[in-house]
């Protein structure tokens, strides 16, 4: 499976590869053990949360820095 939020995948730290599979039967919780298909890596659906969470941030700042580089005054900002 790819446990991806919107268009941000987790990636195994080790390989970068974005393909898991559960190793905890029933439903995924923050706790189910998920290991790469790749490397065999195990990891925690949780930590994979986190690393989305991380990616989504940093292309949400890189985002807002290229918007401010490109439009350095469009509009000036009312305060
Ligand atoms: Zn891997």
């Amino acid at each position: 499976m790819i446990v991806s939020i919107r268009d941000v995948s987790a990636r195994c730290a080790s390989c970068g590869g974005t393909e898991f599979r559960q190793l905890d039967a029933g439903a995924v919780r923050p706790a189910t053990r998920m290991a790469c298909v790749q490397c065999n890596s195990t990891t925690t659906y949780r930590e994979l949360l986190d690393s989305i969470g991380e990616e989504a941030m940093r292309r949400a700042n890189e985002a807002l820095a290229k918007l401010k580089k490109n439009s350095p005054r469009r509009r000036k900002s009312r305060k």
